[in-house]
């Protein structure tokens, strides 16, 4: 027992947190900002739109947490002092942590930095945006790339990736190729569909959830909830996670008067991998559910298998070919556990398999996520109601910014009907991903970046690689609300940062995707700054400047409603998109939800994946790093230093198993070099938490400079969660 962390997780701490966060900010600024009819700024589970803020799409009130309320403080901010920028050198706010730029205030002007200056110097829009038209106007399309997060609109992000084909190039990507991608890539080979196979009603049902590699209580709060609400009707939660958080066994849902009180037991089963375990531990299960299918056949579905799958065989065979004392070892997972989770699963009716980032950062997130998809297979758990495949994913839109085409490659219906409307040929170029851009600008090969939003520095592996291949590029232009460390630390030789309106600043209706595959639209609001331009705007006015002669109506675009209209009309499954002015009814997007065993994919049926390796085995004296975030934090953004459901207050630590520390000798809060093939990160202090021996955590941003570029060859997700490290005492 390790008494540092903390026995109630969230509560009334959370509800105390968030009400002091909102008298700092302004308590009816907050409330009226939380109750507007805009989808959260957060996480993709969801929340707000039409249906009224604090509502899910289920109208369930009230659907709030901490994080929605960060995410709105910082909006809430009084602006970046006047002279904030003649004060402080590039060189001092390089040093900044996140949070401490976050925390300077609301970005209200346009700020610039060319080759050899100290400071960032404010500059007019006008300036801002001539001196992006001419850069643009004498930049080779190849040598120019377009990344956007997970928080824009659709609106804003089908225009940018719209203007960029036309500029000539497909180097276009975003954010989830850092986080979901190999779930994005794994699902659609296994049953042809790149999402949740859900909607959130079918939670309502489910009996069995396997919650694999993720942690709902700190990065989708809510979700607690759905959980507790599983176990409370008696079904079961078995949490695969090589760290035992506390926030994962009992959690106390500040919503809920019973569990704010007494609290809420969530997992029944608290199974704890090695980091990327979860493929042989999968495959343990599939082979103990196999076996009791000799004597008792119908824990399989063998009419689905049949009828509705393929490759049923080939997997069969590699499952019986793979040992138990080789998936024990893999997994470090027991046998005996590994068939009383093939029990559970053969006793429930409606089971639904969700994951995160703990599977999906590794280099072979694809097979890591069909090796869940081949388990839901065999019981007949995907094509029908309350039961089905739930990737949570991350940042608010980062569904949605896929859906309408920031991607290299459009699917060829999205790109036939693009090109017909507007009589047009878009490049035919693979196009690079993130990774990919990275890379290439690391050797001199782009001239240009636009980053919507986000903090594309901050989210690499090998930062020094990141740093120094973003300063490679000439001209660099980012599109914040607030400072991160990519303006100082992922500079280009020239740096243009533009300050844009929040979602609820927005003077025109935006709309975003949900995991659920839910659009919302978000009504907007009053601007909080002058000064300040919605992205959609800035992006037509430049686009129109820079190919005044193209057949596309940039001027018509300064109108979300018009792009709206667009996107209908292309891309597949957004026709209500036409009709949502006038009707204002959000929607689940036509084909995502699979209630019925007829799979998108080529032969109509789903797909049994073999790996082409059972997982890989630590090695000696060495240990498995994955980073991961805390929870004051929403993906590259650090709202609080101290990670209160572990009960650390920094975070330059390594979190390491107490046996692995007594058998060296070790103390609490001795530091260490961690080194890795890729960097040393030095100074960093050790504290015992319940995770399997072996393996280790440390905080994501901060350990990026340990974290290789290894990705997985299919998704090109870098493999964030295991990262092959050696500590070494100082
Ligand atoms: S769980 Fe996610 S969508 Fe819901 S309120 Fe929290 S951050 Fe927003």
């Amino acid at each position: 027992m390790i008494t540092r962390i903390p026995r109630k997780i969230a509560g009334w701490d959370s509800i105390l947190f968030s009400m002091k966060l909102s008298f700092k900010v302004g308590p009816w600024s907050m409330l009226k900002s939380l109750l507007s009819r805009n989808s959260c700024k957060s996480c993709a589970l969801g929340m707000g739109g039409q249906k009224g803020g604090m509502r899910d799409e289920r109208g369930v009130f009230p659907s709030v947490c901490k994080k929605a309320v960060w995410a709105q403080a910082s909006d809430l901010q009084p602006a970046i002092p006047g002279d904030f920028f003649r004060r402080y050198a590039i060189d001092e706010l390089k040093t900044r942590t996140p949070l401490e730029l976050e925390h300077s205030g609301r970005l209200t002007t346009p700020v610039l930095c060319a080759p050899g200056d100290t400071h960032y110097r404010p500059i007019s829009w006008e300036e801002a945006l001539e001196t992006t038209v001419t850069t643009l106007q004498t930049t080779d399309p190849d040598r120019s790339f377009f990344y956007a997060s997970g928080r824009s609109s659709n609106e804003a992000g089908f225009l940018l990736q719209l203007f960029a084909r036309v500029f000539g190039t497909n180097n276009v990507n975003n954010c989830s190729y850092y986080c979901h991608q190999a779930s994005g890539v794994g699902l659609k080979q296994s049953i042809g569909t790149g999402t949740a196979t859900i909607q959130l009603e079918d939670l309502d049902h489910t009996d069995l959830i396997f919650l694999i590699g993720a942690n709902p209580s700190s990065n989708h709060p809510r979700f607690m909830r759905t959980l507790m609400d599983i176990r409370r009707r008696g079904g079961k939660v078995i949490v695969i996670n090589p760290a035992r958080e506390r926030g994962l066994e009992k959690f106390y849902v500040p919503s809920d008067l019973r569990s704010l009180l007494f609290g809420s037991p969530i997992a029944s089963t608290y199974v704890q991998p090695h980091i990327n375990g979860d493929l042989p531990l999968c495959t343990g299960i599939a082979k103990a559910l196999l076996q009791m299918a000799e004597s008792k056949p119908g824990v399989l579905d063998r009419v689905f298998i049949d009828e509705y799958t393929d490759h049923f065989s080939a997997y069969q065979q590699y499952v019986a070919n793979s040992s138990w004392q080789e998936l024990e070892t893999l997994s470090g997972v027991p046998r005996p556990l590994m068939e009383q989770l093939a029990r559970h699963y053969a006793q429930a009716k409606n089971v639904v398999f969700a994951w995160a980032m703990g599977i999906t950062h590794h280099a072979n997130g694809v097979e890591g996520v069909q090796a869940i998809v081949n388990l839901a297979l065999l019981r007949g758990m995907v094509g029908r109601k309350q039961a089905g495949l739930l990737p949570l994913r991350g940042h608010s839109n980062v569904q949605g910014i896929g859906t309408i085409g920031f991607t290299p490659q459009l699917k060829q219906e999205f790109l036939d009907n693009l090109e017909s409307a507007y009589g047009i040929h878009l490049p035919t170029g693979e196009g690079l991903d993130t990774l990919g851009c990275i890379e290439r600008a690391h050797a001199g090969g782009f001239d240009f970046a636009w980053n919507l939003g986000g903090n594309l520095y901050g989210s690499n592996p090998d930062s020094r690689f990141a740093g120094q291949a973003l300063s490679n590029i000439d001209f660099v232009l980012y599109m914040n609300t607030t400072l991160n460390p990519s303006h100082f630390l992922g500079r280009g030789r020239t740096t243009l940062i533009l300050p844009v309106l929040a979602r609820d600043e927005e003077p025109e209706p935006t709309t975003q995707e949900s995991m659920f595959s839910y659009v919302r639209m978000s009504d907007g609001g009053p601007t909080r700054f002058p000064g300040l331009k919605s992205e959609v705007e800035v992006i037509a006015e430049i686009a129109g400047r820079v190919l005044p002669d193209s057949p596309i109506p940039w001027k018509e675009f300064h109108h979300t409603a018009n792009i709206r209209q667009v996107i209908g009309s292309v891309v597949q499954g957004m026709k209500p998109m036409q009709e949502i002015d006038r009707t204002r009814k959000e929607f689940h997007i036509e084909g995502r939800t699979l209630h019925e065993p007829r799979f998108p994919s080529v032969t109509g049926r789903a797909a049994f994946k073999v790996p082409s390796t059972p997982g890989s085995p630590l090695r000696e004296n060495h240990f498995r790093l994955m980073t991961v975030r805390s929870e004051g934090q929403f993906n590259t953004v650090v709202y609080e230093t101290q990670d209160k459901f572990r009960g650390v207050d920094s975070r330059e630590v390594v979190l390491i198993h107490p046996e692995d520390m007594e058998r060296r000798g070790w103390r609490e809060n001795d530091t260490v070099t961690v080194n890795s093939s890729t960097g040393s990160l030095a100074g960093q202090k050790l504290v015992p938490y319940p995770i399997t021996p072996g393996n280790i955590m440390m905080y994501f941003p901060e350990a990026n400079v340990v974290v290789p570029r290894a990705a997985d060859p299919q998704s090109r997700t870098p493999s964030f969660k295991s990262v092959d490290v050696t500590l070494e005492k100082e």
